[in-house]
């Protein structure tokens, strides 16, 4: 299945959609909801993604939420929304722990991955740095930002009766909620077929 990702796709050229979104964001623009969505229906057309697609990034506001399911019942496809749940306190301890050699760039995490000498890079001995988009006032505000903007999609998808699958993804390796993710996925087609 093909990985549509709307931030790849703003980033690649090609097609006379893109090249319209190029323009905007050179301008220094947003990008609106029109041109957004038009680049994921001219993607999502194209034949490889005829048997599904996995979508990564999109729909981002309740106008594209709106727009993507009554396109897709205009064409009975059936989606599934896989919600991956992290608690607000390990975001912040995620983030709030990361720090990176301001030399060879390499990240660690004072929790999970730790320099062997507190504070020091493992390669080149240089004294850590909290990056400017971990310091926490910046995290707080990319927090509100997702409360504002994208926990609505999710309220809208729920009540518009469109499926809906919450993972915990708070704990677990990356490889543990691959699992579980899978396990979301496959009891989704089971109930499908019973029907
Ligand atoms: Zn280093």
């Amino acid at each position: 299945m093909p990985h549509v990702s709307t931030g790849d796709m703003l980033r690649a050229r090609g097609s006379e959609v893109g090249q319209a979104v190029m323009a905007t964001m050179h301008s220094g623009a947003l990008v609106s909801d029109e041109v957004v969505n038009r680049m994921v229906e001219e993607r999502l057309s194209l034949k490889d993604a005829c048997k599904g697609f996995i979508l990564d990034g999109y729909p981002r506001t309740q106008a594209q939420a709106g727009h993507l399911v009554a396109w897709f019942d205009t064409r009975g496809i059936r989606e599934l929304v896989i919600h991956l749940a992290v608690d607000y306190n390990i975001i912040i301890a995620r983030l709030t722990g990361r720090r990176q050699c301001p030399v060879c760039g390499t990240l660690y995490n004072i929790a999970s991955h730790p320099p062997q000498v507190d504070e020091l890079c493992d390669r080149d001995g240089q004294k850590l740095v909290i990056r400017e988009d971990d310091q926490e006032p910046v995290i707080r505000e990319r927090l509100d930002a997702y409360e504002r903007q994208t926990r609505p999609v999710l309220d809208y998808l729920r009540s518009a009766g469109r499926r809906v699958e919450e993972v915990d993804a708070s704990g677990d390796t990356p490889e543990r909620i691959f699992e579980k993710i899978r396990h979301a996925v496959s009891s989704h087609d089971r109930t499908q077929n019973a029907r």
